[in-house]
């Protein structure tokens, strides 16, 4: 484990803190009751914080799928921080260390390994940031040079807190409780990608690990459960794509439709997707080429 100094260690341990407050703080609303504007905020902070991790966590900050103007990425990623999901040089280490080693001993958080079957979920699920593997081996280089994007990283638990003040201040004890309770289903859907999106589905492209698309995952990621294409290109903006019967098809992705919005708006620009011809190369289906042969078999015939 890379040394950290004494102040970042404890400010990077605030983080699981905050989500075990979370767990806690959700049993206020068993006293409150739950408003049907509590429910909408619960539902609000859920979708809007979700987007933020993987439209600007994920897409834009690790994997640069598309570009904005930085005060916008910055903005992103103080939203991002607000949902408990730490600062973006810890995510980013972790998220890059994940691709690098997925599902192999070095991998921050496979259900496969150190554990399996039920722990290796568990694992997965949430268990491996009890762990020492909660710190990153190493800060990305290029989070870590920009000034602001360290401050937001080193300071990621005052979006968090200041959002359950103003939770607070709206509404008060039962939209705390709400926001406790919306941290909490945001904390466990993103890591859904994590566990089962790695775990259950479909296997349209190939790729050396055990990535996959899973429906209900994207459902609840807005369109990060699309893992196996993820795992396959990377740098796409965009996740739902499959192959059915040897053609391409595409899924609902609300972070692309998101993505797609910034562009309409002239914040998002140089959006990567990848070609046909690439995703029909890594299809694991190779009926296209079978029903393609005859053709060429012909053609060289008639030459
Ligand atoms: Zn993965
Ligand atoms: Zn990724």
């Amino acid at each position: 484990m890379r040394q950290y100094p004494p102040l970042t260690i404890a400010l990077y341990i605030i983080g699981p803190i905050l989500i075990i407050a979370s767990h806690i703080g959700s049993l206020l609303l068993l006293t409150t009751g739950l408003s049907l504007g509590a429910v909408v905020w619960i539902i609000f902070l859920y979708e809007i914080r979700m987007l933020a991790t993987t439209g600007i966590y994920h897409r834009l900050l690790t994997h640069k799928s598309y570009q904005v103007p930085a005060p916008f990425l910055w903005i992103g990623c103080i939203v991002a921080a607000s949902a408990g999901q730490m600062g973006p040089s810890w995510w980013k280490a972790h998220h890059m260390s994940h691709h690098q080693h997925a599902d192999l001993p070095l991998d921050p958080h496979s259900p496969y390994t150190p554990l399996q079957g039920i722990k290796g979920f568990y694992f997965s699920q949430g268990g491996w940031l009890l762990s020492p593997r909660f710190f990153p081996a190493k800060l990305p280089i290029d989070v870590e040079r920009d000034r602001v994007l360290k401050i937001i990283d080193r300071l990621h638990f005052v979006p968090t807190l200041a959002l359950a003040a103003i939770s607070y201040y709206i509404g008060g004890v039962e939209y705390l409780g709400a926001f406790f309770l919306s941290t909490t289903l945001l904390f466990h859907g993103v890591q859904t990608v994590n566990s089962l999106s790695h775990l259950v589905g479909e296997q349209p492209f190939i790729t050396d690990d055990f990535s996959r698309n899973n429906w209900f995952v994207a459902f609840l990621t807005l369109g990060e459960g699309w893992h196996n294409l993820h795992h396959a290109f990377q740098s796409s903006s965009r996740h739902g794509i499959t192959i059915r019967s040897g053609k391409i098809a595409y899924l609902p992705d609300p972070t692309f439709s998101f993505i797609k919005m910034l562009q309409f708006l002239g914040i998002a620009s140089k959006l990567r997707v990848p070609s046909e011809t690439e995703l029909l190369a890594r299809a694991k289906d190779k009926t296209f080429q079978c029903s393609q042969l005859p053709i060429a078999i012909e053609a060289s015939v008639d030459s």
